[in-house]
């Protein structure tokens, strides 16, 4: 809660956001780093900037000195570049029953609060802005707070044993490993349960906590999720089932087209350089996507043929681009768009925009972006993960 911590809020933020909205993100942000110097936020007014993703909002602790308090919805958005971001971790046991009369146990919990100074907010269905984890984690398999059993291991996680502490280690892609210390009544209990109880949370900052009722209450917040991680070695002996359920992988190429009047960002799914006309190459991307529940193709904007094609599968709603360019047709399936014109005036500005949504998306950040094919009356920038 940025808590004992003075931060400037700007009106438009109360009033875009709502008191509600204002509420949950203060609640959900600790003043450690500035997100603009990177420096303490201790003992100085801390300013929160929300800046608008259109899908999506990112609402981040500065310094005021560094940064005022604002709205940002110019599309541009400022990034230090360096990673200023701050986690937290704690390791305890927690008694643990499973409602079914067996004796209460002693379960490992591993606790994590992958982003203390800056989080995602998206609208609940009746359009309250909630603070949101970011995705790779539902990705990985772990699941909300109510819906939590210890019963089956998570697809995309393991947990290993160090000399003083244990290491969980996120195995979608990019690979990210999160370390605590822990005793060693711990890390036997660790060794006898087979894996810890990993819970993740904007709900509370791990080096703050001084009750484990702080920690149970945790438990079935909207900004959690949880899961059962097992020991690497303990994997290692099952047979692995489920392929990855990050749709990123490394090699994926990311096409980011700007023309006026549309800013698009995603994976290239296929490249055909063959001379097809319209008809063909609409057959063709029919044939790369493989479902049978598009709704169709439409020009992505009236009247601007450089946004070329766009498609939708109804079902699963995403979205498929298809463009001419000079060396042939490219189908990219559409992470984000935004159209109208006005959002990104600059090359520069929607690659940061676009790092953003991927960042957010897919948990792909470092991407270096090149100019290349073009249709006509647009620019594309494209990087491979
Ligand atoms: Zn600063």
């Amino acid at each position: 809660m940025a808590h004992q911590q003075e931060v400037a809020v700007s009106k438009h933020i109360v009033k875009r956001l709502g008191e509600d909205g204002v509420r949950e993100t203060m609640d959900s942000l600790y003043a450690v780093d500035c997100q603009t110097c990177n420096r303490p936020l201790a003992g100085t007014t801390a300013s929160l900037v929300v800046t608008d993703l259109m899908m999506f909002l990112q609402a981040e602790l500065h310094h005021r000195r560094c940064r005022k308090s604002e709205w940002n919805d110019s599309g541009l958005v400022r990034s230090s570049g360096e990673a200023t971001l701050s986690h937290r971790t704690l390791t305890v046991l927690l008694p643990w029953s499973n409602n079914t009369g067996e004796p209460t146990t002693m379960q490992p919990v591993f606790i994590l609060n992958p982003g203390l100074e800056s989080v995602f907010l998206d609208r609940d269905d009746d359009g309250r802005w909630r603070v949101r984890l970011a995705e790779r984690f539902a990705h990985a398999g772990l699941v909300a707070g109510p819906q939590l059993t210890i019963d089956r291991p998570v697809p995309e996680a393991t947990v290993r044993l160090a000399t003083d502490g244990v290491a969980v280690t996120m195995e979608n892609l990019p690979p990210e490993t999160f370390l605590c210390r822990a005793t060693e009544q711990y890390r036997a209990q660790v060794r006898a349960r087979g894996g810890v109880l990993f819970v993740v949370t904007h709900a509370l900052n791990p080096d703050a906590v001084q009750h484990q009722q702080e920690l149970l209450d945790v438990l079935p917040d909207s900004r959690t999720v949880a899961g059962w991680v097992p020991l690497a070695e303990v994997r290692e002996r099952q047979p692995r089932k489920a392929a990855p359920s990050n749709p990123a992988a490394a090699g994926t190429t990311y096409v980011l087209h700007r023309s006026p009047r549309h800013l698009t960002v995603g994976p290239l799914l296929a490249h055909n350089a063959a001379a097809l006309t319209l008809e063909q190459a609409q057959q063709w991307a029919e044939q790369v996507i493989g479902c049978e529940t598009l709704i169709g193709w439409e020009p992505t904007v009236d009247g601007e043929p450089a946004s070329g094609w766009f498609n939708i599968d109804f079902i699963s709603v995403a979205q498929y681009l298809l463009r001419q360019y000079p060396d042939g047709w490219r189908l990219v399936r559409s992470l984000s768009r935004v159209d109208g014109g006005g959002s990104a005036e600059t090359d520069n500005e929607a690659r940061v925009w676009a790092d953003q949504v991927i960042k957010f998306r897919e948990q792909v950040s470092g991407l270096q972006w090149m100019t290349g094919p073009s249709p006509q009356g647009a620019t594309t920038l494209y990087a491979t993960a």
